[in-house]
């Protein structure tokens, strides 16, 4: 079967992975909204405890042996594909078609299992636990950092079918591209130019007009801080930053992981109680592997609740249109008592 392709658009100079394989996934995703009816164990999910031989190649486990807490694996049906995958071909070879561009689609395609039972959901975990998923993030964000083809690691978590979903055992996903796309390019340099213009990090000014202000804080600890950000793009759009100045996810201590697991899940349950568990994506949002270090980016989790669709003046302008001002979301998350589940 043909490996992954990815494909310029030649007037964007957006891109488009091309992956066939991924047309074979299953598609299992019940969306049984009443979590009493969801069981600690499907025969069927390749991710439960003890269908361990169902997945791909094991990458990582945390709690290692037979009780593992965490699972990495890859992912059976990948968007983009190890260098192994092009055979003797020179990766990330360019080829030219007419006045088109594409390049090999390599790069990483892993999944984060994130507990071994079925039924698990990062609003019922122990945060102990979230703080392991986390370490699994950065352990994996580190390592395929130090591989030569990867220019950028994106992580995220599809909750819900309305997400994208395609399986309900409780995962997230990582994704390593082999270039910065046009999206991650744009804000780099526009947090680039308001260095260039001010001497500071956009991010940082942010975070202490938001710390003063108040009035968009969802929640605050020690390291980090959740915001519904002055321009959110939805309904219930959060972003978690940390405090201090870090460009990429690699540079977060192991001392830190407890205190972002704290705020994700702190954010999750609010999200979970006020809107009756909805569908949602996270997606981690960092600096260029190449480019770790730097003084004008500021990484950090973006959630979006998936309450409304993107639509057709959206898609026509690129603008997004939203039906709450997050002051408004802002306070009903800081009033959402967070509950036990
Ligand atoms: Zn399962
Ligand atoms: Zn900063």
């Amino acid at each position: 079967m043909m490996s992954s392709i990815i494909r310029q658009d030649l007037s964007t100079k957006d891109w488009t992975i091309f992956s066939v394989k991924r047309a074979a996934r299953p598609r299992d995703y019940k969306e049984i909204k009443d979590s009493k009816l969801i069981k600690k164990y499907e025969p069927d999910c390749p991710f439960c405890l003890g269908n361990e031989e169902k997945t791909p190649e094991e990458i990582l486990l945390i709690n290692g042996g037979k009780d593992w807490s965490v699972r990495v694996v890859g992912n059976k049906y990948p968007a983009v594909e190890a260098r192994e995958a092009f055979g003797d071909r020179y990766y990330n070879r360019r080829h030219i078609e007419g006045p088109y561009l594409s390049i090999d689609g390599v790069g990483k395609h892993e999944v984060i299992i994130e507990s071994p039972w079925h039924d698990d959901n990062l609003v019922k975990m122990d945060v102990k636990h979230v703080e392991k998923v986390i370490s699994a993030y950065r352990k994996r964000f580190i390592d395929i950092s130090s591989e030569p083809e990867n220019q950028l690691v994106i992580i995220f978590k599809n909750h819900g079918r309305r997400a994208g979903t395609s399986l309900d055992h409780p995962h997230s996903q990582l994704v390593a591209t082999p270039f910065v796309p046009g999206y991650i390019r744009n804000k780099m340099f526009e947090s680039q130019r308001y260095y260039d213009d001010f001497g500071r990090c956009v991010y940082c000014d942010i975070i202490d007009y938001e710390m003063k202000s108040k009035e968009r804080l969802v929640h605050v600890n020690d390291k980090y801080l959740a915001v519904a950000p002055y321009a959110s793009v939805v309904p219930y759009n959060v972003v978690i930053y940390p405090k201090e100045h870090q460009a990429c996810f690699a540079e977060i201590s192991k001392g830190d992981l407890l205190d972002l697991a704290g705020v994700l899940q702190i954010v999750l349950k609010k999200l979970y109680s006020l809107l009756d568990d909805p569908d949602y994506n996270f997606v981690i949002d960092s600096s260029p592997i190449n480019q770790s270090g730097n003084r004008h980016y500021h990484w950090h989790i973006e959630i979006l609740p998936r309450l409304s669709t993107r639509a057709g003046f959206e898609i026509g302008s690129g603008m997004n249109m939203n039906s709450i001002l997050p002051e408004t979301c802002a306070e009903n998350l800081r009033n959402q008592k967070v509950q036990v589940l």
